[in-house]
């Protein structure tokens, strides 16, 4: 996948079904075919002008938005976020409990939330929190802790300097057809398909 200019859309790392029962065949058709490829090319749309940029990741051109010319900083805070958010929600989804934080990853959730099952929960309360459509996250802050936080509409952790390992897209888009207005319902099925061998790998990165 191309990580500059002109961006791509990301090939689903699976099956369309291989998330059911907990996000269905159709919303991954929707959501990853329209929607997600509406933010990409909006994105190239946005930055077609903006030469100096061509080269840059997306993730350094969402960690200096201020640098961006400024009749297309909200273009690209929108349309640059929708993309990555996007990426890194498919990314680390997997067939329904099929994977399991690795040791390390473990440790250090427990450290930081007291169990797995304590962070699972405050995860849950922050996805119900973000009012309106929004992502909620778990992420390694500039002091190295692991924190969750929420970003509204597409805007992403990034320009804050914190390093995410884990969101989960809480616009209605990702749970409308086949959860309608539950979203609670909806975040518990997501946990189930979490790509715990992802999240682990990311967090290992940041070593
Ligand atoms: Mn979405």
């Amino acid at each position: 996948m191309n990580n500059s200019y002109p961006f791509e859309l990301m090939a689903l790392p699976y099956d369309y079904s291989a998330l059911e029962p907990s996000i269905s065949k159709t919303t991954l058709e929707f959501h990853h075919d329209k929607h997600h490829q509406t933010y990409v090319n909006n994105l190239n749309a946005a930055l077609a002008e903006a030469k100096e940029f061509h080269g840059k990741s997306l993730e350094e051109i969402l960690s200096n938005l201020d640098k961006l010319p400024s009749d297309i900083v909200t273009a690209v805070t929108n349309n640059g976020g929708g993309v990555f958010n996007h990426n890194f929600y498919f990314e680390a989804l997997a067939a329904p409990a099929s994977t399991a934080p690795s040791a390390a990853l473990a440790e250090a959730i427990v450290k930081a939330f007291g169990s797995v099952d304590a962070f699972l929960a405050e995860f849950k309360k922050a996805a119900l929190a973000q009012f309106g459509s929004g992502w909620a996250w778990l992420v390694s802050d500039t002091d190295g802790s692991l924190k969750i936080v929420k970003t509204p509409n597409q805007e992403t952790p990034l320009k804050s300097g914190q390093k995410p390992l884990l969101t989960i897209d809480v616009w209605e888009h990702a749970y409308y057809l086949d959860y309608q207005n539950r979203r609670p319902d909806y975040i518990d099925a997501f946990i189930k398909v979490i790509n715990w061998d992802i999240v682990s790998s990311r967090f290992e990165a940041l070593k």
